[in-house]
């Protein structure tokens, strides 16, 4: 069903040209957010809040590295009253960055911290609720009575806040809604939305206006969807609340940095965001340079080339829907994206030139062996491969090189389109053209409809690229062509690590909300180094090669917007003063014994505390439950309880035997 956007009213100025969303200005100690302040970058400690030392030189060594706020936990009042220590020892050493109290279920300390520090951030899930995962069936009056309940624990704090000129991030997760809103709700964007709403009326009741608003989920789809809603719903409603972004449980390295590209670059592309926190797996420290680089792309979106404005665009931005696409050479409908190898600035000299996109030739056997990552489509440009295409493989050459004889018969021409145009075109032959928005004239959609057997390759060379090919997808859908669409960006003079988050929001941005049957991605130039660039970047750049990177990322990409599983996934917290483990470490351990089990999702979580509730949808869970303990979960029950730590990734393993879900070999056999 497609429905269009007005029906919905619209969650951010223009789906077309770039403007920030202008949100109200509220003060977080000297350093504001909102209104027309840049977007602020946070992240939190993972240090023991007791431990004053380590946690301001933590602090310190995050303000260093670029944030404007550091958040810090406070499961108890202890923890919330040793704050002033913290705060004290780091205005001594000149540091006068402000500080966030990050609480769950803990009043008492939630209402020491107010009076402490400049902000305290509430998950709505859990300041008034405990989580039994019950479905309780309420009335309106019942409800009502619920909702008094909240008001009478979490007015104290408003009141506190107000007095103090403390603000407040009313924190919603996707993971830990509380049952109430789950059962009235269910497990929806619009139960995290409204979770977060009745905290605020609360607070406007009581004139308490410096809030932000966050709607963090470990799934880009769902996260997105939520803020996008928000922001409509505050519109409704009259308020204009800055938003905190950030995707939560996002895992650490290239796969954590991919899935928050996904969903906090979409909700940047158009415009919304004051803050931004990216969680990893990894020190607080190496957050900051993430969320700078993906917030900092957006200095000069304004100026961007028109895009082609739409009345009513054929989307409903807040519930997933693919578009429908024919299918043409296993590619569309209802075929997992597909990917592109592009190899056309790369000289194939033997079959090993293959093995970093996953193709893997074994002489003897004179058979290809391939992974799960291995792509679809090989875009070859006017080179011919010296050995034949691995079964399953379609090579893409130049239309004018496809020409000659020798390759008619061994893959598919590339047309530009102006070469479509001009040229006679068999219907019959499989296609590739390459169109961006410019190019769907009548003429061109008219012969497009005329052809049997045509895949399109939308590219863009806008600044605001994403809302370009977005734009084509509509007039796409306007004009019932229905052919699969492959979504291409290039880049020039990028860092690695600006090619992931960048390509990740570009291309993320579209598949999540159901646009693209397949992906390609080409840096044309090598990926240049900048001063950020740590030990790891380095030596991956010196031992992998372009095209493996690329291929890495597009099914990282595919994998984090949820179209395509290729691999385990992880959903690891960042980890905070709660956590009972090393967590980076545990992570790895548990990372290198799984990684093969595609489409397994497993979490692993610092505390028993929060754990299972942010755990969302995982699979397994293997949640923290005490010192040297471990609690493994298959999904949201519990299924060992209390393992020592040391055997703990064992027992996980046996588990997921135990259902049938484990295999040895991770490489499939052609
Ligand atoms: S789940 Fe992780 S990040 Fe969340 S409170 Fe527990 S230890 Fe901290």
């Amino acid at each position: 069903m497609i429905e269009t956007i007005s029906k919905f009213k619209e969650y951010c100025n223009s789906l077309t040209k770039y403007s920030r969303y202008k949100t109200r200005e509220v003060h977080v100690g000297n350093i504001p957010l909102g209104g027309n302040n840049p977007i602020r970058i946070q992240s939190m400690t993972i240090t023991d809040t007791m431990d004053t030392k380590a946690t301001v030189e933590q602090t310190i060594r995050m303000v260093e590295s670029g944030c404007d706020y550091v958040r810090i936990t406070a499961p108890s009042k202890l923890e919330a009253q040793n704050l002033e220590n913290i705060k004290k020892e780091l205005r001594t050493l000149g540091y006068e960055v402000p500080l966030i109290a990050d609480i769950h279920f803990t009043p008492n300390a939630a209402e020491i911290a107010a009076r402490i520090v400049e902000k305290v951030r509430v998950n709505p899930g859990n300041y008034a609720d405990r989580k039994k995962f019950e479905v309780i069936e309420y009335t309106d009056d019942k409800y009502d009575a619920e909702i008094e309940r909240i008001r009478n624990k979490f007015s104290p704090l408003v009141k506190i806040c107000k007095e103090y000129g403390t603000a407040m991030r009313i924190g919603t997760n996707h993971g830990s809604l509380s049952d109430r809103i789950m059962s009235r709700y269910g497990d929806t964007p619009l139960g995290m939305v409204e979770s977060a709403l009745e905290f605020v009326r609360i607070c406007e009741d009581l004139n308490y206006y410096e809030i932000i608003l966050s709607m963090k989920a470990s799934n880009p789809q769902v996260m997105v969807q939520a803020y996008r809603l928000l922001a409509q719903k505050m519109k409704e409603e009259g308020m204009n609340y800055p938003l905190h972004i950030g995707v939560t449980e996002a895992g650490g390295g290239e796969d954590g940095r991919i899935k928050s590209a996904v969903g906090i670059g979409a909700l940047l592309e158009d415009g919304l965001g004051d803050t931004i926190r990216v969680s990893l797996t990894e020190d607080p420290e190496y957050e900051a340079p993430v969320a700078i680089m993906l917030a900092d792309r957006y200095k000069e979106r304004e100026n961007h080339n028109p895009i082609k404005s739409i009345e009513e665009p054929p989307c409903n931005p807040y519930e997933y829907e693919k578009r429908h696409s024919l299918e043409t050479a296993g590619i569309g409908a209802g075929n997992v994206a597909r990917v592109v190898a592009d190899y056309s600035k790369r000289k194939i000299k033997d079959h090993k030139d293959l093995s970093d996109i996953g193709y893997f030739y074994n002489a003897e056997t004179d058979k290809w062996n391939m992974s799960d990552m291995a792509p679809d489509l090989l875009y070859l440009g006017d080179q011919s491969l010296p050995f034949d295409i691995p079964n399953g493989l379609r090579a893409i050459y130049d239309y004018d090189f496809w020409l000659m004889p020798e390759y008619k018969n061994s893959g598919s021409p590339l047309y530009k389109t102006d070469e479509y145009l001009n040229n006679e075109i068999d219907k019959n032959i499989l296609k590739f053209v390459s169109a961006d928005l410019n190019s769907l004239s009548t003429e061109f959609i008219n012969k497009i409809k005329e052809d049997n057997n045509l895949v399109l390759i939308l590219t863009t060379e806008n600044e605001h690229g994403m809302a370009e090919q977005r734009r084509a997808f509509f007039e796409l859908i306007n004009n019932e062509i229905d052919y699969p669409v492959i979504i291409k960006r290039s880049y020039k003079n990028v860092s690695l690590d600006q090619f992931r988050l960048f390509t990740s929001t570009d291309l993320g941005s579209l598949l999540i909300d159901g646009y693209g049957d397949g992906v390609w991605a080409d840096v044309q130039n090598d990926f240049i180094s900048e001063p950020g660039n740590n030990k790891y970047i380095k030596k991956l750049i010196k031992e992998e090669s372009k095209e493996k990177i690329i291929n890495r990322t597009l099914f990282g990409i595919l994998q984090a917007a949820r179209v395509r599983i290729s691999k385990t996934e992880y959903i690891a917290c960042p980890s905070c003063g709660r956590t009972l483990f090393d967590l980076q470490e545990t992570t790895e351990m548990i990372r290198k014994r799984t990684e093969h089990l595609k489409g397994i999702k497993i979490a692993i979580m610092g505390c028993i505390v929060n754990g299972p509730g942010e755990m969302a949808d995982a699979d397994y869970g293997y949640v923290g439950s005490g010192v040297g303990k471990i609690t493994l979960y298959r999904e949201k029950n519990i299924v060992k309880r209390n393992i020592p730590a040391e055997d703990a990734v064992d027992a996980l393993i046996q588990l997921i035997q135990e259902d049938g879900k484990w295999t040895e070999t991770p490489v499939s056999v052609q």
